[in-house]
């Protein structure tokens, strides 16, 4: 019987180790940043209540409605969601936790979010966040900082410009009379409605605004816009977060469409928009949530925080072709086998314990065949522990990578195992000291 070919789930996709090193790049520059405006990082689970969700994102939203992965435990009977998205479950575990007790917080995360969305390019089922929330502060100036900090790493990704637009959503009255306005307008032009916006009309008519149907496009440019609506509190909040960007020297365009699809959100919303991706061009979409601690059952208390959407960025930094992959290790140690896969052992690990990333190859090959793994394996230097060496406490050194007749190793050259691993660490430390000059006399 012929076996089913077993695959990954659709819009679930593998990271490879070749694209992995990207990612790496990618999370120490975010890790770095958030960092240098204090960010400390949280993990909740992967699985909450489904009703965490329903109730913190909103029954009528397009996540809500239709994307999320919801099941019934089958040994308890719980309502259970793989989360689409983590705000909601930030806000859940710091009201959980009482982290708001008695100081503000900001927290960062990183990690797989879920949605059964179509999949294509820059859309996946599964796919990854980083994010920040900064809880207990009213703003505008942490919704300005935070803006800076993601400007801070676009930079130090270098990928190239991208577009930030803000928004102002007001609080929830003046929502909600912007909201009948729109339904007023909306519905004195009933015959130009498609389906969605049909649908939308009396639930979520903010999202009607954020239709991607050419057709409702130039409705939707005439709509009655939120800007108009805003009370003096909300219009000095949105003005002054301009003057903290401008300060900051942030440009920025005002889109009196921009929404955001969830429901909390109030006041500043933005996104970063970037035109080398299509039509999945929005890299990282933020803004304040203010309501949301509340309705999640604690204290009430502001909050403003933004999510990056991680695979988009990985491609921007692919296109850049700036994130050389890493090589697997720093040194490859060979060996002829029997007697001498001992003495290699020992002086792979001596090496480990000075701090090198080590392949000790493993099985048995000719020598020839175990220096072709080496090369591949992008190690800047092999050591070579063969009959001779084991029996006399030595190991043969190799440098891989030069042409540098006069570079350390060039010409292969034997060294204690006593003195391996210090003058390895050495050597590789001058290296990279080189390197480092050489980029930063280029820069
Ligand atoms: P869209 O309108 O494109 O569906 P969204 O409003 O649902 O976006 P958010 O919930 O704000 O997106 O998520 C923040 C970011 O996460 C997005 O700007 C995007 O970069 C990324 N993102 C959202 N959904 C996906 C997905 N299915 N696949 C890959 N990245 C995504
Ligand atoms: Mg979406």
């Amino acid at each position: 019987m012929k076996k089913e070919k077993l695959a990954a789930v659709r819009g679930m996709n593998d990271l490879l180790p070749a694209e992995a090193s990207l990612w790496e790049v990618f999370e120490a520059r975010a890790v770095d940043v958030l960092r240098a405006y204090g960010y400390q990082q949280i993990r909740t689970p992967i699985v909450e209540h489904t009703a965490l969700f329903a109730r913190g994102i909103g029954e009528v939203t397009d996540i809500v409605e239709k994307e999320m992965y919801s099941f019934v435990d089958q040994l308890n009977g719980e309502q259970l969601t793989l989360r689409p998205e983590a705000t909601a479950s930030v806000v859940r575990a710091c009201i959980e936790h009482n982290l708001l007790y008695d100081e503000p917080r900001r927290l960062w995360y990183i990690g797989p979010m879920f949605r059964h969305e179509r999949p294509q390019r820059g859309r996946y089922r599964q796919f990854h966040q980083v994010g920040a929330e900064a809880l207990g502060f009213a703003g505008p100036d942490v919704d300005a900082e935070q803006i800076l900090l993601l400007r801070r790493l676009w930079q130090a990704l270098g990928i190239g410009p991208v577009r930030l637009e803000i928004n102002s959503l007001g609080d929830g009255q003046e929502r909600a009379r912007h909201r009948a306005a729109l339904i007023e307008y909306f519905e004195s032009h009933g015959e130009r409605l498609d389906a969605d916006a049909r649908r939308r009309l009396h639930t979520n008519p903010l999202r009607i605004l954020d239709s991607k149907n050419p057709a409702m496009q130039p409705l939707v440019s005439e709509a009655p816009r939120i800007t108009d609506y805003l009370g003096v509190a909300s219009r000095a909040h949105f003005e002054r977060l301009q003057e903290l960007l401008a300060a900051g020297g942030v440009e920025f365009s005002i889109n009196p469409r921009l929404v955001r699809g969830l429901d909390y959100y109030n006041l500043t919303v933005y996104e970063w928009i970037t035109d080398r991706l299509g039509a999945q061009g929005t890299i990282c979409g933020g803004g304040r949530y203010d309501p949301l601690i509340e309705m999640l059952g604690g204290k009430a208390a502001p909050a403003c925080g933004f999510a990056i959407g991680v695979e988009r960025v990985i491609e921007l930094l692919r296109g850049s072709g700036q994130a050389a992959a890493s090589p697997a290790c720093d040194v490859y140690v060979l060996h002829q086998g029997g007697g001498t896969y001992l003495a290699a052992l020992q002086a792979a690990e001596n090496l480990r314990d000075e701090g090198l990333d080590v392949i000790l190859h493993a099985g048995e090959a000719s020598l020839k065949s175990q220096m072709k793994r080496a090369d591949a394996s992008g190690a800047e230097y092999a050591v070579i522990v063969g009959q001779a060496e084991a029996a006399d406490g030595t190991a043969m050194v190799k440098a891989l990578r030069t042409t540098d007749e006069a570079a350390p190793f060039a010409r292969q050259r034997a060294l204690s195992l006593a003195e391996l691993g210090g003058t390895l660490a050495a050597a590789l430390a001058a290296g990279d000291a080189f390197d480092d000059e050489r980029t930063c006399g280029t820069n």
